[in-house]
């Protein structure tokens, strides 16, 4: 079974186009954390289990200006071999060992210093001061030494030591706070599931917390709380996140199980809207004192525990397997709540935003793309959204919520590129969908099409051309509805025109519509004669 294997690994849909690719498989992470009462100093000890895929020294990225001061492979310094010790290459810890592919080792390393970037300080005292985290894309070894990849995810335990008076927030659950005898206490949280990277985090502020009743007990129970700043407290509850029960119940029934025992949505000072750390979601506390964050953000980033989190993408250009999706199941809650017309009106705004961009001229799975933040974009976020919309009208609703349920069990704590996707939808719809991701995910643009009708006798012609420009290629449309004066005629448009007749229509129509139901990212155009 050679052959197949290796048109899969041709496939432009499995295309891997990031430069950094983990050297060894990074398992677990103790982080312990020592923060103060000012300044952006920290004192950090990351004990790291390994499993090896090679002799190769082991690379952690860790920011150039911290100072690592001591490393142990295994617990000791440095090998037999006095001579192969640790070192550093710009913002690489590199570490030497006597390992071989398969083999478990442990490092531990320690440094300090002032944190650049990825945590973000703010104020002073325990009245005032806050401290986050904001990782996304590959911020985290800006404080923690990490191999910093989406595709190497590891279960990740936190230690943070802070002065009495603050709550700490970190991924998964709590376990314990210790106190110290000079004023400190360490506050201990776990998360057995492995997650990337850039949602390793922590919050440290003065909360206040609202526990939630435990929701989606149907599928799992999910213990949820709202952490917000205590003059934020009651906007939160009251308003965006009122119904994340209903939230957490509606995914876990349309995809799976929360992958998680918990989740925390926390006020933040993330410099995005709101970035989707497993367990933890971090919200921009902008958005609460202008007391604008909507309900649909909320429900974004809680669809990224599923798809982002739990399943993430392999490689930074598959981006879209975590935003496109979280943005369409975000428009799947808009359904829910607010019926058909709502799910049309949030994915029209999704379409004009994409028409409008300039990520037209630039396919979803974008080679090209060098700078991460770049890949925040209309492909990644609304023509994602698209491709499942667009899916999911192609296939019908149970072959599309199966899909989506079986590629949720198949790479739950996992990673997937978009070949893995276009596999797994393909079976759940019984048909071959790869030349539909092929057409979506590598094309650059959309149809523009030209519909004109001409009426003679009792026939009427319909021209569908397909008018946008000959680089974004041409798109294959199967079952395009159209509806002549309310009577729906199926077109399967291919090419750059498709004609088709449709007999026993005894006059002129007054009104020919393509796509009523608004299931394709087409841009359209009527006329006819009669
Ligand atoms: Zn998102």
């Amino acid at each position: 079974m050679l052959l197949p294997f290796l048109l899969l690994q041709a496939s432009p849909l499995a295309v891997r186009p990031d430069t950094l690719r983990p050297v060894h498989d990074a398992v677990h992470y103790d982080v312990t954390l020592v923060l103060g009462d000012s300044g952006r100093h920290v004192v950090g000890q990351v004990e790291t289990a390994w499993r090896l895929r090679s002799d190769r020294p082991i690379e952690v990225e860790l920011d150039s200006t911290l100072r690592v001061v001591r490393v142990l492979v295994n617990g000791r310094e440095g090998t037999r071999l006095a001579r192969t010790v640790w070192g550093r290459r710009g913002d690489l810890v590199v570490i030497p060992h006597e390992g071989k592919a398969g083999d478990s080792l442990a490092t531990r390393i320690r440094y300090h210093g002032e944190v650049r970037d990825g945590l973000v300080f703010r104020g002073v005292g325990a009245e005032g001061r806050t401290v986050f985290a904001d990782n996304w894309p590959d911020r985290a070894h800006d404080w923690l030494p990490v191999q910093d990849h989406p595709s190497d995810k590891a279960s990740v335990a936190f230690h943070v030591q802070v002065p009495l008076g603050y709550q700490v927030i970190a991924n998964g659950e709590l376990q314990k706070v210790d106190t110290l005898p000079y004023g400190h206490a360490v506050w201990h949280y776990r998360l057995a599931q492995p997650i990337p990277p850039y949602t390793m985090v922590v919050g440290v502020a003065r909360f206040a917390v609202t526990r939630l009743p435990d929701a989606a007990c149907a599928v799992r129970c999910v213990k949820q709380a709202i952490w917000a700043f205590p003059a934020d407290s009651s906007f939160a509850a009251s308003g965006p996140f009122r119904r994340v029960g209903e939230i957490v119940e509606f995914f876990s029934r349309l995809i799976g199980p929360f992958p998680y025992p918990a989740l925390a949505h926390v006020e933040s000072s993330t410099r995005f809207g709101g970035m989707e750390n497993a367990t933890a979601i971090f919200y921009n506390d902008s958005l609460y004192r202008a007391r604008t964050l909507s309900e649909e953000t909320v429900a974004h980033e809680t669809a990224h525990q599923w798809f982002g989190d739990a399943v993430t993408e392999d490689d930074w250009h598959h981006l879209w397997l975590s935003e496109g999706f979280a943005t369409y199941l975000a428009a799947m809650w808009v359904e829910r709540t607010g019926g058909p017309a709502a799910l049309a009106a949030t994915m029209r705004r999704a379409a004009e935003a994409y028409f409008a961009s300039r990520e037209v001229e630039r396919p979803i799975l974008d080679p090209s793309a060098r700078d991460l933040l770049s890949l925040l974009n209309d492909n990644n976020y609304q023509k994602g959204a698209w491709v499942l919309h667009q899916l999911r009208g192609l296939i019908g609703d149970s072959a599309f919520v199966s899909g989506l349920r079986a590629y949720y069990r198949a790479f739950r704590d996992s990673t997937a590129l978009s070949s893995d996707l276009a596999r797994v939808m393909s079976e759940a719809a019984g048909r071959d969908l790869d030349w539909y991701f092929r057409q979506w995910l590598t094309q650059p643009g959309h149809p523009v099409l030209e519909v004109t009708w001409r009426h003679a006798g009792r026939r009427l012609e319909l021209d569908i051309r397909q008018t946008q420009k000959a680089e974004w290629g041409t798109y294959r449309i199967p079952g395009l509805e159209l509806r002549v004066d309310g009577r729906p005629v199926r077109v399967d448009v291919e090419g750059r025109e498709t004609r088709t007749v449709v007999d026993g229509v005894p006059r002129p129509p007054e009104r020919v519509e393509v796509d009523p139901g608004e299931w394709w990212l087409i841009q359209k155009s009527v006329s006819g004669e009669r």
